[in-house]
């Protein structure tokens, strides 16, 4: 059995992640903390992610929680010789450098995606070989409008695994005008990017190419949380195996 922390384990999907470990026969789930007390499927929630690490030794921290924390907790996880599991988005480049240098200063594994939807992992393969052929193409990601970060993490990820087959350049009219402020997207090395925030939404990409007369469109929906739990579950019983840190579920799947 793998003793596993739920970290956010009140949020939307914290309270998910805590019953995909407690359904699952080699997952343990031995603790879990938030911002409040309170307590999720029987368990009790505390609020010191550390007190709670050296008390119950995990060998797992699955952390869903926000953006302007998860680096301190995963660091936290790190200190403690815990491997984190994390899907909250929002790290920046420079803070995945410095979880790589402490998870192998500490000998302790860290696993970071920013999807653990396995349709989305090969929404974003299939992005990267279509892109070697279509290069010109723009990325809409459509979530709830309780998230707080945008770009998604995913619709980043997809954009940055295009780049690495994608000679960079201007797509659009190079005289193009933005007669409204960002009306155009963000640009990630000539690539569009879209953020729809609304009601209703769970979490989606469309990643849409243009050529002659032609274009070319995949679209990844997740119409429910449990859609993520595999790949948690998967990262939980694999983190341990891996080497400093490793990012993106595809690099775990057989
Ligand atoms: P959420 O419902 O807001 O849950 C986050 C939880 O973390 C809340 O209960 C929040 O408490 C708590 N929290 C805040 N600060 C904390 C701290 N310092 N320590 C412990 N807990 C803390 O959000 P969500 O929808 O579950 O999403 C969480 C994250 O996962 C987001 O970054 C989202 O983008 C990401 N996500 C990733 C994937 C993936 O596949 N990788 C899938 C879905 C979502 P308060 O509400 O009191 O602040």
């Amino acid at each position: 059995m793998i003793k596993v922390l739920v970290n956010g384990a009140l949020g939307r999907m914290g309270c998910t992640v805590v019953n995909a470990v407690k359904a699952d026969s080699e997952l343990e789930l031995v603790g879990a903390v938030d911002a409040y007390e309170g307590e999720v499927e029987g368990v009790k929630v505390e609020t010191n992610l550390d007190a709670a690490l050296k008390k119950y030794s995990p060998e797992v921290m699955v952390d869903f929680t926000r953006p302007n924390v998860v680096f301190d907790n995963v660091m936290t996880a790190l200190e403690n010789k815990v491997s984190p599991v994390v899907g909250t988005t929002g790290l920046s480049d420079e803070a995945k450098e410095k979880i790589r240098e402490l998870a192998e200063k500490n000998n302790t594994p860290a696993f970071i995606a920013p999807n653990f939807a396995l349709g989305a992992v090969l929404m974003m393969l299939t992005a990267q070989k279509i892109a070697k052929y279509m290069p010109d193409v723009e990325i809409i990601e459509l979530h709830h409008d309780k998230k707080l970060d945008a770009p998604s993490g995913t619709a980043e990820l997809t954009a940055k695994m295009i780049a690495e087959v994608r000679p960079s350049h201007k797509q659009g009219h190079p005289d193009e005008v933005e007669r409204l402020s960002n009306v155009r997207g963000a640009d990630y090395d000539g690539i569009r990017i879209h953020s729809v925030r609304l009601p209703g939404y769970v979490a989606h990409q469309e990643v849409i190419f243009g050529g002659l007369g032609q274009t070319l469109t995949i679209r990844h929906d997740s119409t429910g949380r449990d859609s993520f739990m595999p790949g948690v579950v998967l990262a939980c019983k694999k983190v341990r195996n891996l080497r400093g840190l490793t990012v993106g579920l595809d690099k775990i799947l057989d």
